[in-house]
């Protein structure tokens, strides 16, 4: 057995055969793996002590990236508890949702969070009883909050060390919820590890990788698809709070970073700042990106301004722990528009609406199965029944695999436009747009229509100093895309609303359309 059985037994790993190499890195704070395995079994202890965290027990976290996020989890990941990442944006009476629904009995979170704490706490008041832990940052620096209990250690094996299986939850996830209550992806330590080595059988890195995570750690890109893999092949998490163009290009070029995962938009980003163009990046070898759709107009900068960069286009879910296909090191530019292949342990088939398996070429929606697939979502049988078919995760995704077995993800069944019968791809259109040197950014969506019943509608965001009108657009368009698929309605707007990963919220778009036609 090649995989490690537990987290906590792949860090061990990965402290022994790389105790002085950075773990974490966070402005002054710098961490090694072996100085990372002594916090982490001091606050095993410590919550096993002061807190009586036992296995299977929910801890939440509140809190932007710092290192502290680590520590708990990595704590959590030794004691068998699972952990609760919520999402820094939600409101309060979300965050009791989440944190009712998931029976969290401990929080930990940041002064930043005080406010709406104290409103989830007269919302929970009588109902569910937890302790709220507010991370102190000594000193005003961050990540040596939990230092003082490194000495607790010693006693870790007083901790009686109950088996911790691999398919054992570690995580609670709960999807965006953009459709309804949110769901708790109920991800295990054998998902995370698989995913983990995943990247690590793709991207075959050579030389110690070390990558810099602006995109939150509650969300799988994050967590999995950068902090996971980083400790599987012994390699350095630069964090950054959040996401910010300058910062974020300014930390490459200090800590000299290697590895970029991240969703598009924030790579169109960071090659139209000004600041990119000054600094030289040279350090990064390999680009990952994922999470949505990637136009080649951006992968064709990414090539100009990174030469000889390895790109890597990953498709997973949130359901499957990361990735389910990843692009190849080697491929031929036919392939460009795909997400690559399925990673080792996956599999997959597309079928129609009937349910009948389509064979190579034919789209219809992904279903996945593996390791890496979640067991289920939390206390939510109606979800269970409606998102799995036997082992397979329903994905909602239309694809279509070809004969050398690479994906191709063409839209969300969810985005996907009726223009009175005619199914249009709202991607397929994106990329058509984003090839007009005048968008920096386009999202097409359905619109409602009394005729037709929906009708495409494209919000563009200009590029700089360009000058672009709407005719400009649906002269463009017309060579390119059957007339049906041109957008009826354009509308520029400074920019597209977005989750705290980055990605474009489609459905928040289509939803101020909705709005208006009822008015
Ligand atoms: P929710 O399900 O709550 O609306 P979400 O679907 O955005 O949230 P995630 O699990 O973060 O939650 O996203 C998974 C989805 O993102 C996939 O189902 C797919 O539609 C899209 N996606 C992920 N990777 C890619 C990729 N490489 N190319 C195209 N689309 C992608």
């Amino acid at each position: 057995k090649d995989r490690p059985a537990n987290i906590y037994e792949m860090l061990s790993q990965s402290i022994k055969a790389f105790p002085d190499r950075e773990a974490i890195v966070m402005e002054e704070f710098r961490q090694t793996y072996s100085q990372l395995g002594d916090v982490v079994d001091g606050l095993a202890v410590h919550f096993y002590q002061k807190y009586k965290i036992r296995k299977g027990d929910r801890v939440a976290l509140l809190l932007n990236n710092c290192p502290e996020f680590i520590h708990v989890v990595l704590a959590c990941a030794r004691l068998g508890a699972i952990v609760v990442p919520l999402n820094t944006r939600l409101s309060h009476l979300e965050l009791s949702y989440m944190i009712s629904h998931s029976g969290s009995s401990l929080i930990f979170t940041e002064e930043e969070k005080r406010d709406v704490i104290e409103k989830v706490n007269e919302e929970l008041a009588l109902s569910h009883p937890y302790e709220v832990v507010f991370i102190t940052n000594h000193e005003g620096q961050k990540g040596n909050t939990f230092l003082e209990f490194i000495h607790l250690k010693q006693e870790i094996s007083l901790i009686a060390r109950e088996e911790i299986n691999e398919t054992d939850p570690l995580f609670i996830m709960f999807t965006s919820g953009t459709t309804g209550t949110p769901k708790g992806a109920l991800g295990s330590h054998v998902g995370i590890i698989s995913s983990a080595l995943n990247y690590k059988h793709v991207i075959k890195a050579s030389e110690p990788v070390k990558t810099l995570i602006a995109v939150p750690l509650f969300h799988v890109t994050g967590l999995i698809g950068q902090l996971f893999y980083m400790i599987a092949i012994g390699g350095t998490s630069v964090l950054l709070e959040r996401y910010q163009t300058e910062p974020f290009i300014r930390t490459i070029v200090k800590e000299n970073i290697t590895f970029l995962f991240n969703v598009p938009t924030i790579y169109v980003m960071v090659m139209s700042h000004p600041i990119f163009q000054e600094l030289s990046v040279s350090s990064v070898k390999v680009i990952a990106y994922g999470g949505a759709p990637m136009s080649y107009e951006t992968i064709e900068q990414l090539r100009k301004h990174f030469p000889g960069i390895q790109l890597h286009n990953a498709y997973g879910a949130t359901e499957t722990s990361s990735p389910t296909t990843i692009m190849p090191v080697h491929y031929d530019d036919d392939k460009l528009n795909s997400v690559g292949k399925p990673v080792p342990v996956a599999e997959i088939k597309v079928i129609n609406e009937t349910g009948e398996e389509l064979s190579a070429g034919e789209v219809g929606e992904l279903l996945i199965k593996g390791p890496m697939v979640i067991e289920g979502y939390w206390r939510n049988e109606e979800a269970n029944a409606k998102s799995f078919e036997g082992d397979y995760w329903k994905s909602g995704d239309m694809a279509k695999v070809d004969r050398d077995g690479f994906v191709y993800i063409m839209d969300r069944k969810k985005d996907m436009i009726n223009r009175g019968g005619e199914k249009i791809f709202s991607v397929e259109v994106e990329n058509v747009l984003y090839g007009h040197e005048g968008v920096l950014e386009a999202a097409v969506v359905g619109v409602p229509d009394a005729l037709f019943g929906e009708q495409v509608k494209a919000y563009i965001v200009k590029k700089e100093n360009v000058n672009v009108n709407e005719n400009d657009i649906q002269e463009f368009l017309k060579s390119r895309l059957a007339d049906y698929k041109i957008p009826k309605f354009i509308e520029f707007i400074k920019e597209l609303p977005r989750n705290p990963g980055g990605k474009i919220l489609k459905s928040y778009l289509a939803k101020l359309n909705q709005n208006k036609s009822r008015q």
